[in-house]
C-alpha cells in the first residue's frame, strides 16, 4: 500500500485532501492522472451499461433530495454501522471489524449480540483499544452514516421530520433513481424490464477510513436499478451477474484468478438475494468488496409510493396486470475500481543491465495518456517535426509532448504513469519520414512511418 501511495502522489494521481492544513481524514483530490483515469473507466463504464443497450437509459440526479426520501428508505433509522470509542484516547472504532479479528462473522448483527461478545472479550481481557492498547472501551452503538447538512429556509412538507431545515448529501445514489422512476416511464418510452443507470457522487460518515481510497466519506457510485417483473427476477440476476464479472475482465483487464463472488449470507429484510463481486487487492493483503449486485424486491419503489402518495406502479400490457416492480442492482464504487485497476498494475522489474523500472500496466484503452512523444535531442530540426506529430496526434488521442532531453528518464516518467507508447523522433526521421516506436510493458522497439503513428497507436489501443 505504501508503494501505492506514493507513486500516486509523486505521478499525481491522487493526492491527500487539504493537505496544507494537515489533510482531511478518508478525502482524497485526483490529479491530472487519476482524473483521466478515473473518466476512462466511469466512460467504459457508462458505454457498457447504457450507450450499447437498448434496455437501460441514464439519469443525473442530484446530489440533494427532499429529506422525505432518506425516511422512506430506512436510512434515517438505520444507516448504521456499530461504533466503538477508547474513553482514554478517544480513538474510534468498528465494532465490527474488531470482532472480525476474533473470528466472527459479524454480518448485520443487532447491537444487544455483539454486545454480549464484547462482554465476554472484556471479562476475558482481550478487548483493547487497537490505537493506545489499553482496556477502557466504551459498549457499542449504532452510528448513523448520513451526514448531515442544512439548508437556509424550511424545505415544504416535512411534518415528519423533527428537525425542519436538514438535508443530506445522498448516502447512495440509487434513491435518486427511484425518485425519477416515474418521470422516465412518462417521457423515455421505456418497457419493462429496463434499467436507469447512473455516475455521482455519494457521502457517508465511515466511522473508521484508514484504506486510501477504498473507503472515503466521499465517493463515487456507479449504479444501475434494473425494474422488472418478479417472475423475471432470477433469470435476470444470473445474466448481469454474468455481465458484470465479464466487465471486469474483458474491459478492465483483471485476472480472473483474482476476482470471485461473495454471497451474502445475511440479508436485508426487503432483499431476496445478494452477491459481491470481490478483488483480491494486493495493497490491502485480502479480497474486498468492489461491486454489490443485490435483488431489492418492491420494497423501495412501495416505500417511496407509500410516503409520497404517489402511485409508482407499472401497467404491463402483456401480462394486462397493474404491479409495482422489483428492482435488482447493480452497484460498485468508482474509487474502488481505480484502486483496483492501479493495484494489479503496479510492479517493479528488474533490468539485464541491474536497474529496476517501476511500471503501470494498466490496461491501454484506460491508461491515462495512450502516447508520448520525444524529439531525441533538442535540435530545432527534431523539435519542428516531433511537434508537429504531438499536433496532429493530440485531436485524437490523449497524448504527453516531452522535451527533456533524457530519453531513458523520459521513457522511466510514462511508465510510471501507464502510457503504453511512446514515439521518438530522430535523425533518421528527417531522411526516411520514420519514428521508433516502444512498448510500454515489452519495451521492444520498431520503427513505422510518421504518418501511421495516430493510426498503428489508435488500432493497438482498441485491439488491446
Ligand atoms: P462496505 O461493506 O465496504 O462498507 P457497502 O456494502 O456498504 O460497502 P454498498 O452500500 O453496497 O456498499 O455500496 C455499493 C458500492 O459502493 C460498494 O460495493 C463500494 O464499491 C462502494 N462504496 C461503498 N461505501 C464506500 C466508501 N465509503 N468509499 C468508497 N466506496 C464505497
Amino acid at each position: 500500500m505504501e508503494e501505492l501511495v506514493a507513486l500516486a502522489k509523486r505521478r499525481g494521481f491522487i493526492y491527500p485532501s487539504s493537505e496544507i492544513y494537515g489533510g482531511l481524514a478518508a478525502v482524497y483530490d485526483y490529479g491530472h492522472y487519476g482524473t483521466l483515469l478515473k473518466n476512462n473507466i466511469q466512460e467504459a463504464w457508462w458505454k457498457n451499461m447504457v450507450l450499447t443497450r437498448r434496455d437501460v437509459v441514464g439519469l443525473d440526479s442530484a446530489i440533494f433530495m427532499h429529506p422525505m426520501t432518506w425516511k422512506a428508505s430506512g436510512h434515517v433509522d438505520s444507516f448504521s454501522d456499530p461504533q466503538i470509542d477508547c474513553r482514554d484516547c478517544k480513538y474510534r472504532m468498528r465494532a465490527d471489524h474488531l470482532l472480525e479479528k476474533f473470528g466472527y462473522d459479524v454480518d448485520r448483527w443487532p447491537l444487544d449480540k455483539i454486545n454480549e461478545i464484547l462482554a465476554t472479550l472484556r471479562t476475558e481481557g482481550k478487548l483493547v483499544c487497537e490505537h493506545c492498547g489499553r482496556k477502557n472501551l466504551t459498549d457499542a452503538r449504532d452510528f448513523n452514516l448520513l451526514i448531515k447538512t442544512n439548508f437556509g429556509s424550511p424545505i415544504g412538507n416535512l411534518k415528519d421530520l423533527a428537525e425542519e431545515d436538514i438535508v443530506y448529501p445522498r448516502g447512495e445514489t440509487c434513491q435518486g433513481i427511484y425518485l425519477e422512476y416515474k418521470n422516465i416511464i412518462d417521457s423515455m418510452r421505456v418497457k419493462l424490464p429496463f434499467g436507469i443507470a447512473q455516475v455521482g457522487k455519494a457521502f457517508r460518515n465511515e466511522i473508521i477510513a484508514k484504506q486510501f481510497i477504498f473507503r472515503t466519506r466521499e465517493f463515487e457510485q456507479m449504479e444501475m436499478q434494473y425494474f422488472l417483473h418478479p417472475d423475471d427476477m432470477d433469470n435476470k440476476f444470473e445474466y448481469w451477474k454474468n455481465e458484470r464479472m465479464n466487465w471486469y475482465i474483458t474491459v478492465l483487464g483483471i485476472s480472473a484468478d483474482k476476482l470471485r463472488f461473495k454471497k451474502h449470507e445475511k440479508l436485508a429484510h426487503y432483499a431476496k438475494a445478494a452477491f459481491d463481486i470481490e478483488y483480491n487487492y494486493a495493497c490491502l493483503g485480502k479480497f474486498a468488496e468492489v461491486e454489490g449486485i443485490h435483488q431489492r424486491g418492491d420494497w423501495d419503489l412501495s416505500r417511496h409510493a407509500q410516503f409520497s402518495g404517489v402511485k409508482l406502479d407499472y401497467f404491463d400490457q402483456a401480462r394486462n396486470l397493474r404491479f409495482t416492480p422489483h428492482i435488482m442492482e447493480t452497484s460498485v464504487g468508482l474509487n474502488r475500481l481505480v484502486l483496483m485497476v492501479l493495484d494489479q498494475a503496479l510492479h517493479t522489474e528488474k533490468l539485464e543491465n541491474g536497474k529496476t523500472r517501476t511500471v503501470l500496466s494498466i490496461k491501454p484503452s484506460l491508461a491515462p495518456v495512450k502516447v508520448a512523444i520525444f524529439p531525441l535531442q533538442k535540435d530545432e530540426k527534431l523539435l519542428h517535426v516531433a511537434e508537429k506529430l504531438y499536433d496532429d496526434v493530440k485531436m485524437s488521442l490523449v497524448t504527453e509532448f516531452d522535451d527533456a532531453g533524457n530519453i531513458g528518464k523520459m521513457y522511466r516518467r510514462q511508465d510510471e504513469i501507464g502510457t503504453p507508447y511512446c514515439v521518438t523522433v530522430d535523425y533518421q526521421t528527417l531522411e526516411d519520414n520514420t519514428v521508433t516506436i516502444r512498448e510500454r510493458d515489452t519495451m521492444k522497439q520498431e520503427r513505422i512511418s510518421l504518418d501511421s503513428v495516430n493510426e498503428v497507436i489508435t488500432k493497438r489501443i482498441i485491439n488491446s
